[in-house]
């Protein structure tokens, strides 16, 4: 699942980030006001981490736009004011929930994970599967044929952008800017590095294959019974 975290302050931002990134999730950052209102219109974002006082453009000033345009992404305010005015007026522009400054991280990730789970009831399911693999997107765990697996975080969202796009080719550029959040020459390995890891997790011991590399294109997660 990838976040959007809005925040001017280097090292709130640098915290954020990193602990987000070791909870599991894919995670974006931006600095100032306008740049977040780019990625908030042109990316997927699971959810936003969204800081009230911001350089150029106020927190306030973004949530409304984003609804206006009807991204209905849900919100998580950040704020440093703890006055109640600030609270209401987060809340009637269609903000999910607010945190006040300072926070302690383990807060802010509960919040974060309720907010998700209500996103993900209000529009999608919660479980991602094919064949017998089955991915849990609430408590994190993968099983196959019942079995519990082991998977890092990062093959995790590698093989949640699988399972989103099953019997689609995904090739190594968009692979690498959705589970890396960068982009890779054409040339390196690390994909396909991190796909052979998954594959004997996912696949060694287990019938049928589902993770397919297409030759020159990418991989894809193939759910038609081929046996
Ligand atoms: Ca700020």
């Amino acid at each position: 699942m990838k976040i959007l975290i809005v925040e001017d302050e280097a090292k709130i931002s640098a915290y954020l980030q990193q602990g987000l990134s070791e909870a599991g999730f894919v995670v974006d950052a931006s600095r100032n006001g306008l740049d977040a209102h780019h990625l908030a219109m042109t990316e997927h974002y699971d959810l936003i981490i969204l800081d009230v006082m911001l350089p150029d453009v106020d927190g306030w000033t973004i949530l409304k736009a984003l609804r206006e345009a009807g991204r209905d992404v849900p919100v998580l305010f950040l704020t440093a004011r703890d006055s109640v005015d600030d609270r209401v007026k987060g809340l009637e522009l269609g903000a999910d929930d607010y945190l006040v400054k300072p926070f302690a991280f383990a807060e802010l990730l509960a919040r974060v994970r309720t907010l998700l789970r209500r996103g993900v009831n209000r529009t999608t399911e919660t479980r991602l599967s094919a064949a017998d693999l089955e991915l849990d997107l609430l408590s994190r765990r993968v099983t196959r044929a019942g079995q519990r697996l082991a998977i890092t975080t990062r093959e995790f969202a590698l093989l949640e952008l699988l399972l989103r796009h099953q019997n689609e080719v995904l090739p190594r550029s968009l692979i690498a800017s959705q589970v890396w959040d960068m982009n890779f020459d054409s040339d390196t390995n690390v994909i396909d590095v991190a796909i052979r890891r998954l594959r004997a997790k996912i696949d060694d011991d287990f019938e049928p294959k589902l993770i397919r590399t297409v030759r020159g294109m990418g991989y894809m997660l193939d759910s038609s019974d081929q046996s």
